[in-house]
């Protein structure tokens, strides 16, 4: 088992497919000018296996895919069949363009659940804050998902000044749909223009919420990151992921592994550790691996502290969220 100081058991793994994306979120990356990691770098889907396993036979249970966008990589289905061979439970997070042609292979490789990235439900808005204009292929595919059976959580970061007047719409969307609206409070990365400002708290959200809806508060599932809450008679529910505001820290089981295979303990840990690069060489990666979930922080990768109103986001050493695999 991956235990660290504090004593939380590490048993979820979210792996980066690649920092390369089909969109330009304006919260996530810049418009231009952007250097992504030369493919060589890239952890190839039979070493993402081996790694994989490594992490599992030491107690993972759960293993998330992102990016960048994952299911831009060619080689995006081979990898998911191959980890679907794994007891483990296998889910993704998606921007949603490619899913479309995906879905025989997400039934085949045991996927029940998948995430998928909207921020408003306008089409000019989509375009301003995606840079691109694929609105309808996310909104059809979202759709499309739900009508094929699939869990389908749609992950909605909030912004100040952007789309918080999109919350009862968002909310409104769960009333006849079986979708799973999760709002997630604006977080600071490397050059993502982000400040104390923009950020849209979870009081404020459910207050918003509250101005036109009654809501009950669900239950937390062990290690939740989302307080989830279900508004009467609504098929769906919405959730809102705190990390700013009210950070849940202390019951975290999660690791991540970047597209070019560094370890990182915490979304923002300042230190990484080269697993590919130790696997390339031949060397036994357990030991780092260990060490890495040691070495966790108590919080917040040990950056700031939970007042984000004091948060100085040029002083954060961070990747950008595409690097590290949001
Ligand atoms: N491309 C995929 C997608 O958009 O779903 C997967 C990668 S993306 C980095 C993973 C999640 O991180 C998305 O839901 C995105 O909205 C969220 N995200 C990115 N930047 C963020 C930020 N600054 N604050 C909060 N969430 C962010
Ligand atoms: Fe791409 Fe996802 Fe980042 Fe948007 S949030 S730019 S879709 S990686």
């Amino acid at each position: 088992m991956l235990i660290d100081h504090f004593g939380r058991v590490h048993d979820y793994l979210r792996i980066s497919l690649t920092d390369v994306c089909n969109f330009r979120c304006t919260y996530c990356m810049a418009e231009e000018n952007m250097r992504f990691m030369p493919p060589a770098n890239l952890m190839q889907a039979h070493e993402i296996d081996t790694i994989a396993h490594e992490f599992i036979k030491m107690g993972i249970n759960k293993i998330r895919l992102t990016g960048g966008e994952p299911l831009i990589r060619k080689d995006a289905s081979e990898i998911l069949l191959s980890l679907s061979k794994y007891p483990i439970k296998l889910t993704l997070t998606t921007n949603g363009t490619e899913v479309k042609n995906l879905i025989p292979v997400f039934k085949q490789a045991g996927i029940r659940a998948i995430n998928v990235s909207l921020d408003t439900l306008q089409k000019e808005k989509f375009f301003e804050i995606t840079r691109r204009n694929e609105f309808d292929k996310v909104w059809d595919n979202i759709h499309l998902l739900i009508a094929e059976g699939f869990h389908v959580k749609v992950n909605t970061v909030v912004m100040r000044g952007v789309n918080e007047d999109e919350i009862p719409n968002f909310i409104e969307w769960t009333k006849n749909q079986p979708v799973h609206v999760r709002f997630i409070e604006f977080m600071p990365f490397a050059g993502n223009q982000w400040n104390n400002q923009k950020v849209f708290s979870y009081q404020e959200i459910l207050d918003t919420a509250a101005l036109k809806y009654n809501f009950i508060r669900m239950n937390d599932e062990a290690n939740e990151t989302a307080k989830k809450f279900k508004p009467y008679n609504h098929q769906g529910t919405f959730a809102v992921i705190s990390t700013m505001t009210a950070p849940f820290c202390s019951s975290c089981n999660r690791m991540r592994l970047t597209a070019d295979g560094k370890m990182k303990n915490c979304l923002f840990s300042k230190g990484e550790v080269d697993i590919l690069g130790a696997l390339r060489k031949g060397e036994d990666i357990v030991p780092l691996i260990k060490e890495c979930v040691l070495d966790k922080s108590e919080a917040l990768g040990g950056q700031f502290s939970g007042d984000y109103q004091k948060v100085d986001a040029s002083k954060i050493t961070n990747r950008s969220m595409i690097n590290i695999g949001g």
